[in-house]
């Protein structure tokens, strides 16, 4: 019917007929389109949610909201507490602005263990580490796909990154819900750097 924008090629049964944006393209340029597009709409989008160059970026791994597991700018703007994806998406609806009042977030803090430091492999511990890796299992329902078997060879090896079950826990409260968001132990750091105020031990002492 048409012709590629891009390529110039006739669209149609052989080349194929995609429209981006208005524009149609043969189906090879669609894909390329489409991946530079989706790169660029990062940008474009971080530029419209106003996500500031010194916001923090921590990984989301489960929690709350369901939004996919992956890395988000975080940061403070008009007493909310911000959250955009830092990384190119997929599929548009992948970008989601999430945010709330800095005044919902109870507070933040590292829960968890590592099994690398509390399974010590010696021959006379090891008995204890099927259960504590059986426990560990249980306290992360929502990660599916790592079974029991995996967790038990880690524990022969403590010092794989999997035996780290340490997370950062955001709690927070949403409509009067306690409510809690999952990240990676490391991205405390990255809280603290946004929102120190909201730190447990901060909290606590206030
Ligand atoms: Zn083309």
């Amino acid at each position: 019917m048409g012709q590629c924008a891009r390529c110039g090629v006739k669209t149609g049964i052989l080349s194929g007929s995609k429209n981006l944006l208005g524009n149609e393209y043969c189906s090879y340029c669609y894909t390329e389109e489409k991946l530079y597009y989706s790169e660029n709409l990062l940008a474009v989008l971080q530029e419209k949610y106003d996500v500031p160059p010194d916001s923090g970026e921590v990984f989301y791994q489960y929690g709350f909201f369901r939004i996919p597991s992956s890395s988000y700018h975080i940061w403070v703007k008009d007493k909310n507490f911000c959250f955009f994806p830092s990384t190119p998406k997929k599929k548009e609806e992948d970008y989601v602005f999430i945010y709330f009042a800095v005044s919902d977030i109870e507070y933040y803090v590292i829960e968890g263990e590592t099994t690398g430091e509390t399974a010590i492999p010696d021959v006379h511990k090891s008995s204890n580490v099927g259960l504590e890796n059986e426990v560990a299992a249980n306290m992360k329902p929502e990660t599916g796909g790592v079974g029991r078997k995996d967790r038990i060879i880690n524990a022969q090896n403590p010092k794989t990154a999997e035996d780290d079950q340490r997370k950062t826990n955001l709690h927070i409260l949403l409509d009067g819900i306690k409510r809690n968001m999952y990240f990676r132990y490391e991205d405390y750091g990255e809280f603290y750097k946004i929102i120190p105020d909201k730190a447990y031990c901060n909290v606590k002492n206030s």
